[in-house]
């Protein structure tokens, strides 16, 4: 087989959801399991929707993901360019080819009466495929003149041949597309641009893409597709359409579901590493059941014969406690720099990063951090019941702490273990008396955990303050 080239090719229009994120991860796995390339293509010809600043969105969570590309519109690469609005005349020069071979042919015809002709085969019960001899009539010479005068192109629609075609997708297996399921289609539009189906062509096939696959919302395009390769005598390359992802309600994932962009995730305290572990289980799964997976190993274990044909389901409460996993992993000083984006106090990286250690086990997203480390930051307000007993048994706690020359847990305990004693008190309410104390709150990260990070002043401040 030649080298594997696969891509990624998002529109700029919006920021990067799940779906597409998970369209550039299945390829990127491939490309680095084979040895091959992954290529990022800009498919920017819809001038209305298309913005630059959506562009760099894309790049940006792309990058955060850790899905680098060996070619694109940032890099160049030696089949560029990679943004299709620079490759106009490519598409022009390939489309004059067709006409002239008499594989595609000019249309005159306004955008309305296109629509017009549309309505009409719709209204008439047929379904709204065009043919040449539909859409010639209007090439009329008074039309040409027109056209010429106010400098316009026709648009050029290709001759779709009217026979039966098998797409061997290696997702969903053999897809039969019979004779005149589709009509003759526009491969550039009378204002100079070529359709998505059209360039995607031209691109893929100069590209040397070798493998395509996407969204199974492209599968339909598909049989346009092999015709124009089939058209300029180019190799068809393998195709695998992924299905859709699916919100837990089982309709199809929308915003009303939650977060659905990777901005969304990352701001929410997501790592790259869970959101990339967890897509890629959507629609792939790993020979041996295995849930968490470093990109390594999903690397290692890519093959395309385990996408599967069924919808997958995106289940948020799932993604949350893979992140959780993947904090648990994560290395603890990357773990502090992440975290300074979610906590706006001063503390040092010392500090942060025994509380992040403290804390660890309990993150599911990193934009808890505020509220889960607060009161390592403030005091708390929410104190126990100031029982007579309990503010003795606590000053008592604060004379022997106070005492300690070094703030170590064997110290510590052993200050907790004088004056449980004396206070004939059970380790349980001990503690958690104290935890309230200190925290304000019932549960939390070990206490003893909790006292160290605090230090002796502040601990013993904290119980002076209780006990009043
Ligand atoms: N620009 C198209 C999209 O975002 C690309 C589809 C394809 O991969 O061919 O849906």
């Amino acid at each position: 087989m030649d080298d594997v080239r696969v891509r990624f090719a998002p529109s700029p229009t919006g920021y990067l959801h799940v779906g597409g994120a998970r369209t550039a991860l299945f390829n990127y796995l491939f490309a680095r399991k084979m040895g091959g390339r992954f290529i990022l293509r800009i498919e920017d010809t819809d001038i209305e929707r298309s913005e630059k600043v959506f562009e760099e969105q894309l790049i940006s969570a792309l990058k955060w993901l850790g899905l680098d590309w060996d070619e694109g519109p940032d890099i160049g690469g030696a089949y560029g360019p990679y943004r299709q609005s620079e490759r106009i005349n490519l598409y022009k020069e390939f489309a004059q080819r067709l006409v002239q071979d008499g594989k595609a042919y000019e249309v005159y015809a306004y955008p309305e009466e296109i629509e017009t002709l549309r309505d009409k085969l719709l209204a008439e019960g047929k379904a709204p495929h065009y043919t040449k001899e539909m859409l010639q009539p209007y090439n009329t010479d008074e039309r040409k003149r027109e056209y010429e005068e106010k400098g316009i192109t026709p648009a050029i629609y290709f001759s779709m041949p009217r026979k039966d075609y098998v797409i061997s997708d290696v997702v969903k297996g053999d897809v039969v597309f019979k004779a005149g399921s589709t009509g003759d289609f526009a491969l550039l539009r009378s204002n100079g641009m070529p359709t998505y189906n059209y360039a995607c062509v031209i691109d893929d096939g100069l590209m040397k893409i070798t493998h395509v696959l996407r969204g199974d919302d492209h599968l339909s395009n598909t049989v346009k597709q092999v015709a124009l390769y089939e058209a300029f005598g180019w190799p068809t390359p393998i195709f695998g359409h992924v299905s859709m992802i699916l919100g837990p309600d089982g309709s199809k994932l929308s915003k009303r579901h939650g977060a659905t962009s990777v901005e969304e995730f990352k701001s929410r305290g997501y790592l790259p590493e869970a959101l990339v572990n967890f897509l890629a289980l959507l629609g792939w799964s790993h020979p041996e059941g295995k849930e968490i997976l470093s990109k390594d190993e999903l690397i290692s274990n890519f093959t395309l014969d385990r996408l599967v044909k069924n919808a997958a389901i995106f289940n948020p409460e799932k993604l949350k406690w893979m992140n959780a996993e993947h904090i648990k992993m994560k290395d603890i000083d990357e773990l502090v720099r992440i975290s300074r984006q979610f906590i706006d106090v001063d503390v040092s990286d010392e500090k942060l990063r025994k509380i992040l250690i403290a804390l660890k086990d309990r993150i599911e997203e990193l934009s808890q951090l505020p509220e889960m480390a607060d009161f390592f930051f403030h005091r708390p307000t929410n104190m126990p019941e100031k029982t007579p007993e309990a503010v003795e048994t606590y000053n008592n706690l604060c004379l022997e702490l106070d005492k300690i020359e070094e703030w170590n847990q064997e110290n510590i305990y052993a200050a907790f273990k004088i004056v449980m004693k004396s206070a004939k008190l059970k380790g349980k309410n001990f503690y958690m008396t104290l935890r309230q104390i200190l925290t304000g709150r019932i549960e939390g990260p070990e206490l003893i955990d909790i006292i160290e990070i605090l230090g002796k002043d502040e601990v013993v401040a904290r119980i002076k303050a209780f006990c009043g």
